[in-house]
């Protein structure tokens, strides 16, 4: 008697599971075809990619019969390119662009309030997939805590509509590492940071601790914090976390199956970023030959976030607008040193720090002018960043087994990257989101 009340639950499990099974075998199934195909490493033509539920199960020519008779097709002629969603490997949703007017940074950590800041990280999410951005990196909340992780799952559970996040929740820094600051010493203590703020090795693991624990696929770290230029015209970036401070972190991640992404400019900062093991340069202006080679040796990924260094710079005879164009003059160079010597780039804007308004591809341009061909810097958006995100396979790429997220665009990228502000047709998880100009049938 006992074990009978059991039983029942277990049998209507059993049947549910079995459903659930059958209904992914059944769904029903979608042809995409497309004249042009970018698969995430090579351009084809005249395929066929057959999706059900939410996976690609096959690419296959367009006589195939199941691309024939698919109860759903989508089809794109010539004068489109169909290629996997896009990956954005820099981001950051809860930052609206630093407006003056908004109180500029410190507005969003002291004017904004959570639910003002959630609503609008929601809308960014949604311009991030109408993009055809259909994973992001996001590299921090800004003083919004956990707020990543909430909207993944939101996203998950499909609530609100967005991309494949990757949290990277509070992100870390020292003392005098990170805003808000410049206020009176005397209240400096009790403000609010957009960071979490560890002093010593001991704080900056439980710091990792505390945020893998709660959610976060990546840490994120401030290896270098102000920039100045010295007496010589040098740029010069204030370090933050010692040698002992970010291995205890990178220690604790890589025990975890998890990565570290550093934000360093240049200088001693970036070197311990490199000399402790961080998996993923963001930024860096300012790469050395040695720091390039010690890249390419330890296979750390750059995501260089050109363009937004250059524009919004201050006046040119003050000393922040003559640091503006130094960091500008610095990035190109290093940009083009590290695509030679074959460091890994990803593709990453930034986006957040200026508005999401702004077009997200205008970094493309900025990474053809610094010497990237097209087709690489196709693939820095789609299989690469896969690579970095442990999702080779999975994303960034229209292949078998792979999740269904497919974008078109107008014209052909690997000829000229500014068609890929372009987007025509989303399709993320095997749902579109957004589809112009496709003739559906
Ligand atoms: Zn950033």
């Amino acid at each position: 008697m006992r074990n009978a009340r059991l039983l029942l639950p277990v049998l209507v499990l059993a049947a549910s599971l079995a459903a659930a099974q059958a209904s992914v075998d059944v769904a029903p199934l979608t042809a995409v075809t497309a004249a042009n195909l970018f698969d995430g490493r090579q351009v084809t033509h005249d395929r066929a990619i057959l999706i059900r539920g939410n996976k690609i199960v096959a690419v296959t020519g367009l006589d195939n019969p199941d691309a024939k008779n698919a109860p759903t097709r989508i089809a794109f002629g010539p004068d489109v390119m169909v290629m996997p969603g896009m990956i954005e490997s820099h981001t950051h949703i809860f930052l609206q662009g630093e407006d003056p007017a908004e109180g500029g940074y410190d507005g969003n950590i002291l004017f904004g309030g959570i639910s003002f800041r959630a609503a609008r990280a929601t809308m960014a999410l949604r311009r991030a997939l109408d993009q055809g951005f259909t994973t992001i990196r996001d590299v921090e909340t800004e003083g919004a805590g956990y707020g990543d992780v909430g909207l993944k799952r939101a996203v998950e559970k499909g609530y609100i509509p967005g991309p494949r996040i990757f949290a990277s929740t509070r992100a870390i820094s020292t003392t005098g590492g990170y805003p808000l600051e410049g206020y009176a010493p005397e209240i400096q203590p009790d403000l609010p940071k957009g960071a979490q703020i560890i002093d010593g090795p001991i704080e900056a693991r439980k710091a990792a601790r505390e945020q893998l624990d709660n959610g976060a696929d990546w840490i994120k770290v401030y290896m270098t914090h102000r920039s100045w230029l010295d007496r010589n015209g040098n740029l010069f970036s204030q370090p933050t976390l010692t040698l002992d401070e970010i291995k205890a972190i990178v220690d604790e991640a890589h025990a975890w199956g998890k990565k570290v992404a550093c934000h360093a400019y240049n200088g001693v900062g970036l070197q311990r970023a490199l000399d402790g093991g961080c998996d993923s340069i963001e930024h860096g202006l300012e790469l050395t030959d040695a720091n390039i080679a010690q890249m390419v040796r330890q296979k750390t990924w750059y995501c260089a976030t050109l363009s937004v260094y250059y524009g919004g710079w201050a006046a040119e005879n003050t000393p922040q607008g003559q640091r503006d164009r130094k960091r500008a003059a610095l990035h190109g160079p290093s940009f083009q040193k590290a695509l030679k010597a074959g460091v890994k780039i990803v593709f990453g804007t930034d986006v957040g720090g200026f508005p999401w308004s702004e077009p997200i591809a205008q970094e493309f341009p900025r990474m053809i002018e610094f010497g990237m061909s097209p087709a690489d810097a196709l693939v820095s958006a789609t299989s690469l960043p896969a690579e970095m995100l442990g999702m080779d396979g999975l994303i960034g790429v229209v292949a078998p087994g792979a999740y269904a997220d497919v974008i078109a665009v107008g014209g052909d990228p690997t000829r000229d990257v500014k068609v890929l502000g372009d987007v025509r047709f989303v399709l993320k998880d095997g749902k579109v989101w957004r589809s112009e100009k496709a003739a559906a049938k």
